[in-house]
């Protein structure tokens, strides 16, 4: 008999006021190389075990799985609008569309982003009641999805000045070795504090670094930004895709239109618990 799962272990950012989690690889049932909790569908793992794991991490975040939206990622800087529901029998959904972020302002949905070294970006825009959550990896990063995403909020009347964002754990510039070239662009597009030169002189990306230069010309003040300091590639209890050669399992990062406060007329708005 296997031993039972460790417990879900996320992180939480404290600029955000609504429900929220960045899980690390603790709990879930999968075993190696997607070894906890794999939350990720086209890695090679079995579908039960992802399946379990996506409801333990519900279980975890307080959120009902059936109103949990995420979107098929293609590493381009589409943001859409998370469809509404026709009712919740609890059933996972299946991807709603192509695209690397999506955006919610009805009370109750959950949005989510898989990842394993890219940036899981989740924003809060509390004028309008509205969340997104947004995949950055460098193709991502380098076409400022972080901006369509504050553009998406903007379009429903959310103030710029007034969102708050958190950066999740990602591969960080300790050891995100790049070629010269993605340097370059990176460097020009964002200046030159993106990029770092390890110990042996090879240049080194912060992508991070990028969103949040990103975000701030999109009008989101840098005070209302938190960058999350863990490297999936070298903090132990993250996959990482670089690290392990392609073969790991996928986070989900996950944050909830749930708004504190009362609202009137919120169907479908659940409790924490
Ligand atoms: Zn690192």
């Amino acid at each position: 008999m296997s031993p039972a799962p460790m417990p879900v272990a996320l992180l939480r950012s404290s600029l955000l006021s609504v429900p929220h989690g960045f899980p690390r690889r603790e709990g879930g049932v999968s075993p190696p190389p997607f070894q906890g909790l794999n939350l990720g569908g086209s890695t090679g793992d079995a579908p039960a075990h992802v399946e379990a794991n996506l409801r333990a991490l519900a279980a975890a975040g307080g959120f009902p799985t059936g109103r949990l939206h995420t979107v098929s990622q293609v590493h381009g800087d589409r943001v859409v609008e998370a469809p509404e529901l026709d009712g919740d029998d609890g059933a996972l959904r299946p991807a709603f569309t192509e695209a690397d972020g999506l955006y919610s302002l009805r009370e109750g949905d959950v949005l989510g982003v898989r990842v394993a070294d890219c940036i899981p970006l989740l924003v809060e825009a509390p004028d309008v009641r509205a969340v997104a959550a947004v995949h950055s990896g460098w193709k991502g990063t380098a076409a400022r999805i972080a901006a369509r995403a504050v553009e998406a909020l903007a379009s429903r009347g959310a103030r710029p000045g007034a969102l708050r964002a958190c950066v999740g754990p990602h591969i960080r510039g300790c050891c995100y070795e790049v070629s010269e070239e993605l340097a370059d662009h990176f460097a020009g597009a964002f200046g030159p504090a993106v990029v770092n030169r390890g110990a042996a002189g090879r240049p080194h990306l912060d992508l991070s670094a990028a969103v949040c230069a990103t975000l701030e010309q999109a009008g989101v003040p840098r005070a209302q930004v938190e960058v999350l300091q863990a490297c999936t590639a070298c903090t132990p209890g993250f996959f990482s895709h670089r690290r392990d050669g392609g073969l790991t399992g996928r986070h989900l990062a996950f944050v909830a239109a749930r708004w504190p406060g009362p609202k009137t007329g919120t169907p479908g708005a659940f409790e924490l618990s």
